[in-house]
C-alpha cells in the first residue's frame, strides 16, 4: 500500500503559519504592512488581551475587489510579484503572499474591504482556513481586518505566549519598528480600550517625538543631533544622541528603504564614533536610516528576519562611523570644525572629551564587478554575484585623498614576496603601496570565521574525538540553548549528548580545538547566544563561528614559520573582508613609502 498522501490545505496553511506568525506581534506586523503596501494614510490598530483575544486594523488604503478578498487568503497569493526576478527589485514589505493563508488558518478571520470605484464592499469570514460566510457589504473605502482567537485550534502556540505585558511589549516593539519609518501615515494604537499611541502624520523628528516623547517632559528629540551624508554608494540620514544625553538605557534602531533591521557590524560602527565619549556602560541611542538600490542589499527572504546584508559592508561601516563622528564632532565643538582642511592629529579637546577625526576610508579601486570569494557562504544562492551588477555602486570621491591605511591596492604575492614576523604578533610583508602589517590573531580569526560558517552550512566539520568525555553542567535556559543548537554543534564538529537533566558530555570536539577544553568554548558560545538575543539560525551561527574562531585561531606571542605565515596571508587575502574581522577590528595596516621616507 502507498503511504504518501498530500496534506490538506488548511493543515499544510497551519504548518506554514507556525513559521510566519508566531505570537501576536507576528501577526500584527503582517497586517499593517498590507495596509501601508495598499497606500493606507492612516491605519488603526486595535488590541484586546495582548492580541490573545483580537487584534483588528483598519486602513483606508486601495481595498480589495470581490474575487481579489477571497483569494487574498489562498497560499502564495499575491499582487506585489509575478516572477522570480521581481523579487530583487522590491519595493513593498510583503511580498510572500503567505500572511493571510497563515493568519487565517490559526484564528478566526473576519474582513470587509471596499475598493473606490466599488459601490459595495465584500465581508468574508474565515475560521481555521474555512470560510464561513461571504457576502456583499456596506463599508468605507480601504480594509478592515479582525483578528479573534489566535491560535484557538494551535493549543501548543497559545501556551507557548508569554504574558500580557511581554506580549504587548512584542507587539508595541513591531509597531515602533514600523511607525518610525512612515512619519507621513498616521496611526493609533488602542489596547483594551485605551488610547496607547496617537501619532499624526509629520516628519520623522515628529514621529519619534511622539512615540519616545513625553509631552510633560523636555522635548526628547532634543538631545539628539543630525547625522547627514550622501554617498553614491549609500545615503544615510537620521539621529544620534548627543553624549551628555546619553544614559544606560537606550533606543537604537537601524532602518533600511524603510524596514526595521538588525545589525550588529553597522552598530559597532555608531559605538566606535562614541569612542571616548561615554561611561563605559552607556549606551548611545540613535535612529539611523538608510537609503540604498534594493539591489544592493540581500533580500529578506525569511518574513520574520530582520538581518540584512549589504554589498559592502566594510565601506558602509566607514561612511556610517564617519557621519556619525562627524556630527558628533560638530556638535561638540563650536564654532565648528573644518574637518578637510585640518590635517593635525592634535585633536581639540572639550567636555574633557577627545573629538576624533573622521577617518572615512574609501577604496579608490572599489569595484562592485569584481568577484571576491563567497561573501554569504551560509546561504548564497546561486548566480548571487549577478544580483549586484547594474547596480549601480559605485565609488565616491567625497574623500578623494584620504590616507588609506588599511587598504592594500595591489596584493602582494604571497607565495613569493618575503616575509617576516615581528613582535610573535604581526606579519610584515612589503607591497606596491608600502609596507603591509598584518595582525596574525586577528587575520586567522577572520579565515577561521569564515571556514567554520561554511562547515556549518554544509554540515562538515572535522571531529576530534575525546579520549576521555567532558561533562558540561548548564542552567535550565542553558539547557533549552544547547538543544537548539544541537545540530548546528554537530555540524561544527562538537558530539555533544545529554547526560541529566542538567549537563551534557561531550564526546567530540572541532579538530581545530586541538587540545583545548571545550568546556570555556561552548560555555561563552551559549553566553553569546543568550545575551546578543541571537534567534534565528543565521544569527547563532553567527555566534558559533566567532566564538571558535576566536579560540581557535593562533594567539599573539606564537612564533610563526615561514610556511604558517604564507598560508595565514594567502587565505585572508582570499576573504571578501580581508581588512576587518566580523565584529570590526582591523586586521592589517599599511605604512606607506611616504611615510617610511619622511623618516629619514
Ligand atoms: P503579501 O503581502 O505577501 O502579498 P498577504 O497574504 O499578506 O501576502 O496578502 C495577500 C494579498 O492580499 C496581497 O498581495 C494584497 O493584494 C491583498 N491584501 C492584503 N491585505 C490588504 C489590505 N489591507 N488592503 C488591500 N489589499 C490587501
Ligand atoms: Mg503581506
Amino acid at each position: 500500500m502507498d503511504v504518501i498522501h498530500l496534506l490538506p490545505d488548511s493543515v499544510a496553511n497551519q504548518i506554514a503559519a507556525g513559521e510566519v506568525i508566531q505570537r501576536p506581534a507576528s501577526c500584527l506586523k503582517e497586517l499593517v504592512e498590507n495596509s501601508l503596501d495598499a497606500g493606507a494614510k492612516r491605519v488603526q490598530v486595535i488590541v484586546r488581551d495582548a492580541g490573545r483575544t483580537l487584534l483588528q486594523v483598519i486602513d483606508d488604503g486601495c481595498g480589495m475587489s470581490e474575487m481579489d478578498a477571497r483569494l487574498a487568503f489562498e497560499r502564495h497569493a499575491t499582487s506585489k510579484i509575478r516572477e522570480a526576478q521581481d523579487l530583487f527589485s522590491l519595493r513593498t514589505m510583503g511580498f510572500r503572499g503567505e500572511a493571510l493563508a497563515s493568519i487565517c488558518a490559526v484564528a478566526q478571520v473576519e474582513m470587509t474591504t471596499r475598493r473606490a470605484q466599488d459601490e459595495t464592499g465584500t465581508l468574508i469570514e474565515i475560521h481555521g482556513s474555512d470560510v464561513v460566510r461571504q457576502e456583499v457589504c456596506s463599508c468605507p473605502v480601504g480594509t478592515n481586518i479582525k483578528v479573534s482567537n489566535l491560535f484557538f485550534n494551535v493549543p501548543v502556540r497559545r501556551k507557548f505566549l508569554k504574558t500580557d505585558q511581554t506580549e504587548l511589549r512584542n507587539l508595541l516593539t513591531e509597531f515602533y519598528h514600523i511607525v518610525l519609518v512612515y512619519p507621513k501615515i498616521s496611526f493609533t494604537f488602542v489596547h483594551n480600550d485605551e488610547i496607547l499611541l496617537e501619532l499624526p502624520a509629520g516628519t520623522e523628528k515628529q514621529r519619534i517625538e511622539a512615540v519616545f516623547g513625553n509631552p510633560k517632559k523636555n522635548s526628547y528629540t532634543s538631545a539628539f543631533v543630525e547625522v547627514h551624508t550622501e554617498t553614491e554608494m549609500v545615503g544615510i540620514r537620521g539621529f544620534v544622541i548627543k553624549p551628555e544625553n546619553a544614559t544606560r538605557k537606550s533606543e537604537q534602531y537601524f532602518f533600511v528603504n524603510g524596514r526595521y533591521m538588525r545589525h550588529p557590524y553597522f552598530q559597532k560602527a555608531v559605538l566606535t564614533a562614541y569612542s571616548g565619549m561615554l561611561p563605559n556602560d552607556y549606551q548611545p541611542s540613535f535612529f539611523i536610516y538608510f537609503d540604498i538600490d534594493p539591489e544592493a542589499i540581500d533580500v529578506n527572504i525569511h518574513p520574520t528576519k530582520t538581518e540584512i546584508k549589504f554589498a559592502d559592508e566594510q565601506t558602509i561601516f566607514q561612511i556610517l562611523m564617519a557621519a556619525v563622528r562627524e556630527s558628533l564632532g560638530k556638535f561638540t565643538l563650536s564654532p565648528t570644525i573644518d574637518f578637510d582642511t585640518t590635517n593635525s592629529i592634535d585633536i581639540p579637546v572639550l567636555h574633557d572629551q577627545p573629538v576624533m577625526k573622521p577617518d572615512i576610508q574609501i577604496d579608490p579601486t572599489y569595484n562592485p564587478f569584481h568577484k571576491r570569494g563567497v561573501v554569504y557562504p551560509d546561504k548564497a544562492p546561486k548566480g548571487w554575484e549577478s544580483l549586484y551588477e547594474g547596480a549601480g555602486i559605485q565609488k565616491t570621491d567625497r574623500f578623494p585623498d584620504r590616507v588609506q591605511t588599511d587598504f592594500v591596492e595591489t596584493l602582494p604575492d604571497t607565495e613569493s614576496c618575503p616575509m617576516w614576523q615581528y613582535g610573535g604578533r604581526y606579519i610584515l610583508m612589503p607591497s606596491e603601496q608600502g609596507l603591509v602589517m598584518i595582525n596574525q590573531h586577528r587575520a586567522h580569526v577572520a579565515v577561521l570565521y569564515m571556514q567554520f560558517l561554511e562547515q556549518l552550512a554544509h554540515a562538515q566539520g572535522a571531529m576530534q574525538q575525546l579520549l576521555f568525555p567532558e561533562v558540561l553542567n548548564v542552567t535550565q535556559d542553558e539547557l533549552v540553548i544547547v538543544q537548539q543548537l544541537h545540530d548546528d554543534l554537530r555540524a561544527i564538529g562538537f558530539d555533544v549528548e545529554q547526560l541529566s537533566p542538567d549537563s551534557f558530555s561531550i564526546q567530540a570536539v572541532p579538530s581545530q580545538l586541538a587540545n583545548q577544553s571545550a568546556i570555556p568554548v561552548l560555555q561563552h558560545i551559549l553566553l553569546q547566544v543568550r545575551e546578543r538575543g541571537a534567534n534565528t539560525q543565521v544569527e547563532w551561527r553567527e555566534q558559533i563561528a566567532q566564538t571558535l574562531a576566536e579560540s581557535a585561531a593562533i594567539p599573539y606571542g606564537k612564533n610563526l614559520t615561514e610556511a604558517e605565515m604564507r598560508d595565514i596571508a594567502t587565505r585572508l587575502f582570499a576573504l571578501p573582508q580581508y581588512r576587518r574581522t566580523p565584529d570590526g577590528k582591523i586586521i592589517l595596516s599599511v605604512l606607506s613609502d611616504d611615510e617610511i621616507s619622511k623618516r629619514f
